[in-house]
């Protein structure tokens, strides 16, 4: 049997020659054959020259997802074994990995496995299933990331939406070995991390942003710290770790400000405050009582989920950028995170400076930082690119 084909327009072939995984329906002239939805196809130019390997699906805009680039190479289970193995390894080194450590073992396009993500928490994986392609070999993932890692459970995480655009369905499940127990935490640094990734936001924790909590937590040294959207507390924990003099979490979550709240006392750390809010409506409160910070932090959400959210969504952060250089004291310092991929940091870098211009206040951008490196970027794929996160000085 030979495998179907899908046949791109005239000059739409250059993407994929340049190795970008996102096949869109748009850029396909035709199909050879009749795949069935997540069936291995080739994907040909127009001049019917070999491009690469894909998955196919005629639910998703992304009708192909591109991962071999080679014509002798199958989408066999040796296939996947062996991306899993390239990926796990890579966290190997960085010795992310063991009985008490948090580390992204596998990131979708960015390890060329587009659609999976896995983290590991102490052992338990939580499984991220993005495309449907990957959902039809779940078995086959699944077996194979246990062959490899000897995880003591697995979980299914969703993402909303998701199913819809890919005409996905899976449930947030156990699908292997047992739940954590009620005490299971990771290390971050020298902090013990309760978490919940049975039913925590994403996947329980934001793995992301391991060496920007650790590095922010320097600053914060006998300073007033304020963390808005805390969730479970990481930024804020380390600050007081690190001898902040007291600390205020900020989330409209009462779990995660529960856990942020078990965090502390297990940690032996006192000084802090939770606060049960709407940011934006805390942040305008605070500065109409003219509170003072030495340090403000704010990692919200994703504001920007297509381009056509961006303009709103670059007036929701400097919004906040003003109102947190506001709260600040002279010489204090504003830690800024953001996490909508199609927002640059130069976009972030001119919202800082338009806000500095704005308030008449000096600042000094101290550091430009991005995602841990168990998060990389695909050059072939600058969409990986999504978490950015600055640290200034503001006089
Ligand atoms: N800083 C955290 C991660 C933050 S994730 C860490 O290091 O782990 C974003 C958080 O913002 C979530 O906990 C979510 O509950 C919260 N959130 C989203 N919108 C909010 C809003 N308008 N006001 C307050 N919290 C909000």
């Amino acid at each position: 049997m030979t495998t179907p084909t899908v046949i791109l327009k005239p000059k739409r072939a250059q993407p994929f020659y340049a190795r970008h995984p996102w096949v869109f329906a748009g850029a396909v002239e035709r199909v050879e054959g009749t795949p069935a939805d997540g069936d291995e196809v080739e994907l040909r130019s127009n001049t019917n020259n070999f491009i690469a390997k894909g998955l196919f699906n005629s639910q998703s805009k992304i009708r192909v997802r591109l991962y071999s680039w080679s014509e002798t190479e199958n989408l066999d289970r040796d296939f996947w074994a062996k991306k899993i193995d390239y990926a796990v390894s890579f966290r190997e080194t960085l010795n992310l990995r063991g009985e008490d450590k948090g580390c992204r073992l596998i990131f979708s396009e960015a390890d060329g496995i587009s659609g999976l993500s896995v983290d590991e928490y102490g052992g338990y994986l939580a499984v991220q299933i993005t495309a449907l392609v990957i959902g039809v070999r779940r078995e086959i993932i699944l077996e194979e990331l246990v062959k490899r890692i000897q995880p003591k459970g697995i979980y299914f995480r969703t993402e909303k939406g998701v199913g819809d655009l890919e005409g996905l369905a899976i449930q947030d499940e156990l699908v292997y070995g047992t739940s954590p127990p009620p005490d299971h935490f990771i290390t971050e640094g020298s902090l013990r991390l309760f978490l919940n990734l049975a039913e925590g936001q994403k996947t329980g924790y934001y793995l992301d942003q391991r060496d920007n909590r650790q590095t922010a937590a320097k600053y914060c040294i006998g300073k007033s710290v304020l963390d808005a959207f805390s969730y479970t507390g990481g930024f804020g924990l380390h600050a007081s770790q690190m001898g902040a003099s007291a600390v205020e979490c900020v989330d409209v979550s009462q779990p995660a400000l529960d856990l942020a709240k078990r965090n502390a006392d297990a940690n032996g750390l006192e000084n802090f405050t939770f606060v049960k809010k709407d940011v934006f409506n805390y942040l305008t409160e605070e500065v109409e009582k003219n509170r003072r910070f030495g340090v403000v932090m704010l990692d919200p959400p994703k504001f920007a989920r297509s381009r056509s959210a961006i303009p709103e969504a670059l007036k929701g952060y400097r919004r906040l950028y003003t109102m947190g250089v506001r709260l600040l004291d002279r010489g204090g310092i504003l830690v800024v995170s953001c996490c909508s991929g199609l927002v640059a940091l130069n976009d972030l870098i001119e919202l800082v400076s338009q806000v500095a211009a704005q308030e008449k206040r000096d600042i000094q951008i101290l550091e430009q930082r991005g995602a841990a490196p168990d998060h990389p970027t695909s050059a072939a794929c600058l969409e990986t690119t999504y978490l950015k996160c600055l640290i200034c000085r503001v006089n």
